[in-house]
């Protein structure tokens, strides 16, 4: 449990909270207690103070101390303090609690702080009597619960159950929130382990908003693409058995025949033999450049080459074929292009993949053209035919291994449906791009892009 966010979120917030609220609490209850003292200090100096102003009136006024225990109980009585009144040699004049006897020396006990000290009252012919005053707390049911001490106390005990109470409620709603926050992640690795148990159709359906969203549709596409890896692995396995097994079995069908006599061993059954595995080799060799290049393990060799020269030699070659064919076919160059910068032999391969396409979809009539054009920083290279044309469904998958519109006709073209796979890979190797571009029974153009020489 340690290890789970939830906790440590929640011990992070209680961590945060016990601070918080200890140092609002030291905060709050030093500065207070030191202002109640403050406070008390100042509310004290002013008792004396008027306490000794009363006495001093009563004094002059009466020319005696008579009566004086009236004034010194009253007193005693509003500001809930003991007030004991005697005179400089500490005879007792008054007690506002009379538990001392008048007459008798008072003998104070420590700590009667600022009182005690002697000051001067007057009687009515002006002469002078020096008294002492000691006032000190005398606590009482009702006044105990307004001295500073029950006052500080109280507002310490007031902190401290808020603070306890606050601390609750906060870790009541860390607790919920952590949960609320780290669902959304427990989900994704349940989500995670399913599909690493190999359930690739699992998705996170998360509501939530900003990082975890981003998260989720992180881990979405990713499982997305896994899927679709999957099924492109599956697919590649059943197509490559699929692809070998015909020839295979064609040439195990010959063997066969020749063997029962049924056939016989002479040129034309050679050929047959000879073609299938011819077919075989150039599966395998296809399927081996494919891999290399998937694998980003394709050596190219860069060169500066003319792309003019390139176009006219790979037309040269291809001409005997067209001709045969019916077809015409037409180079459309400008009159200057820059040199690329390219592998001659993987562009070359390229273009008579392009060229291989174009011939074997365009019938008797059709003509096919080669042009190049200077295009920013590439030159684009396209490769157009007046032929069959590609149905609009099949074209964004044309670039994909095995894939042939036709399968039985693509079979007696010889195409085993990786030529445009490997040509996009060798354009892409060069850092450009390819594309085509179709109207079924019209024709179709195939462009690619190759770098200029910087
Ligand atoms: P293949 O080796 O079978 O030709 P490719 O990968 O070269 O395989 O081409 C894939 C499919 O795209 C072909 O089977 C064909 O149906 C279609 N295709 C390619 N080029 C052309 C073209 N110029 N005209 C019509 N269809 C084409």
């Amino acid at each position: 449990m340690i290890h789970r966010l939830w906790f440590r979120l929640l011990i992070a917030f209680a961590l945060v909270i016990a601070v918080t609220i200890g140092t609002v609490y030291l905060f709050v209850s030093r500065s207070m207690g030191a202002e109640i003292e403050r406070y008390e200090e100042i509310r004290e100096r002013f008792h004396i103070v008027e306490t000794q102003a009363m006495l001093s009136a009563h004094y002059m006024t009466r020319g005696s101390w008579e009566g004086v225990q009236y004034v010194v109980g009253n007193r005693s009585v509003v500001s809930g303090t003991r007030i004991i009144l005697t005179d400089f040699f500490r005879v007792v004049i008054a007690d506002s609690k009379e538990e001392l006897v008048v007459g008798e020396t008072y003998q104070p006990e420590p700590p009667d702080r600022p009182t005690g000290s002697p000051f001067p009252v007057f009687s009515e012919d002006w002469e002078e009597v020096m008294v002492r005053l000691y006032i000190g707390p005398e606590p009482s049911a009702g006044e105990e619960a307004t001295s500073p001490q029950t006052l500080r106390e109280a507002i310490n005990r007031f902190l401290l159950w808020g603070g306890l109470l606050a601390a609750a409620i906060a870790l009541v709603l860390t607790f919920v929130l952590s949960r609320r926050m780290s669902s959304p992640i427990g989900a994704l690795a349940a989500t995670a382990r399913r599909l690493g148990r190999g359930d690739l159709s699992q998705r996170v359906q998360l509501r939530d908003r900003g990082e975890v969203r981003e998260l989720a549709q992180a881990f979405n596409s990713m499982a997305v693409d896994l899927e679709r890896l999957e099924q492109l692995r599956r697919n590649l396995v059943a197509d490559v058995a699929h692809e070998l097994r015909t020839p295979l079995s064609n040439i195990q069908g010959y063997v066969e025949a020749i063997r029962d006599g049924v056939m016989k061993p002479d040129g034309a059954t050679l050929d047959s033999l000879n073609e299938e595995a011819a077919l075989l080799s150039r599966l395998v060799d296809e399927l081996q450049e494919l891999s290399l290049a998937e694998a980003g393990e394709l050596k190219l060799v860069y060169q500066e080459e003319d792309v003019t020269e390139l176009i006219r030699r790979a037309a040269v070659s291809w001409q005997p074929q067209v001709v045969a064919k019916g077809m015409s076919l037409s180079v459309d160059l400008p009159d200057k292009l820059p040199s690329v910068n390219i592998d001659w032999q993987r562009i070359n391969q390229v273009l008579h993949n392009l060229l291989e396409n174009a011939v074997a979809h365009t019938g008797k009539g059709g003509i096919i053209t080669v042009a190049a054009a200077e295009r920013g920083a590439w030159v684009e290279i396209s490769v157009s035919d007046t032929g069959e044309g590609i149905p609009a469904q099949d074209l964004p998958n044309i670039f994909e291994r095995f894939y042939r519109v036709d399968r039985s006709r693509a079979r007696a073209t010889g195409g085993s449906g990786l030529g445009l796979t490997i040509t996009k890979r060798l354009v892409e190797a060069h850092g450009g791009k390819i594309e085509a571009q179709s109207k079924l029974g019209k024709g179709s153009r195939f462009s690619f892009t190759i770098p200029i020489l910087s």
